[in-house]
């Protein structure tokens, strides 16, 4: 498929990149970067490690300042990291537990090891990834299908390849491994909409798109319509990084609009 006059970088190439940054092995186990570990209301009440490297530059990314600082943030085992949240969440009593902040998936083994010690555990994992390493490789998708206590979400920047390449400024047609991510997740086992679902940035979509974006997931499966919609977030540094791109979100809420019980 061809987008006239749309170019961009190649999310893949720069996950490649990306991973040389942040990950780092050592006696046979891979390290990964993280920036910060937390708990949070988000999802009723969750405990969140938050990586560093992403494959896509998103130009309302909250976490643009850490997304890929090299230089910030320590690099820890995937033991580590499950000790961390595992106090966290025992802490405040929480059932979930996720990886944030930037891109999870670009560190394949930390992650799995990762999912590995929880498997069998109370907490249940929600992975949270732009999909498009698992879009572009269905046996990393069959390798997470693996794990039981794992819900994928898998969050499109835009409803369209024009929108994404407007948002992320990459090449429009790996818009389309986000939707083959959603693809290979469904046939290597997950349930749709309980397992692997959709969120969608719609800050800058028009109802048009999202409509066509709507219809285009019920033709992959009608369970996947329960989209997560995902608003800009108005912090200061996020106005800062959109009015630096010249944009104008036609939906976003500012943080104290946020109900309490999600922050
Ligand atoms: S994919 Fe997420 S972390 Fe990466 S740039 Fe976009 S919003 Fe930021």
């Amino acid at each position: 498929m061809s987008f006239t006059g749309l170019v961009g970088y190649d999310p893949v190439k720069v996950s490649l990149n990306v991973y040389s940054e942040v990950s780092k092995l050592s006696n046979g186990v891979e390290l990964r970067k993280y920036y910060r570990f937390r708990g949070g209301r988000w999802y009723g009440g969750i405990a969140t490690a938050d990586v560093i490297g992403c494959n896509l530059a998103c130009k309302f990314c909250w976490s643009w300042r850490f997304r890929n600082n090299f230089k910030a943030g320590k690099l820890y085992t995937p033991e580590q990291v499950y000790v961390k949240l595992v106090s966290i969440a025992k802490n405040s009593n929480y059932r979930y537990v996720r990886l944030s902040g930037a891109e999870p998936t670009i560190s394949k083994e930390h992650l799995l090891k990762l999912l590995k010690m929880f498997e069998g555990s109370n907490y249940i994992f929600i992975l949270e990834t732009n999909g498009i390493l698992l879009g572009y490789d269905v046996c990393y998708a069959r390798e997470l299908s693996r794990y039981g206590n794992l819900i994928i979400r898998v969050s499109f920047k835009g409803t369209s390849p024009e929108e994404f390449n407007m948002l992320t400024g990459a090449d429009p047609q790996f818009f389309e491994l986000q939707v083959k991510a959603l693809e290979n997740l469904i046939l290597s086992g997950f349930k749709a909409g309980s397992e692997v679902y959709p969120a969608a940035m719609i800050g800058f979509s028009s109802d048009k798109s999202i409509v066509d974006f709507v219809r285009m997931l019920k033709n992959i499966d009608p369970r996947l319509v329960n989209v997560d919609w995902e608003y800009v977030i108005m912090y200061k540094h996020v106005e800062e990084l959109l009015e630096k791109h010249g944009l104008k979100p036609l939906r976003y809420v500012r943080p104290d609009e946020i109900p309490k019980e999600m922050i």
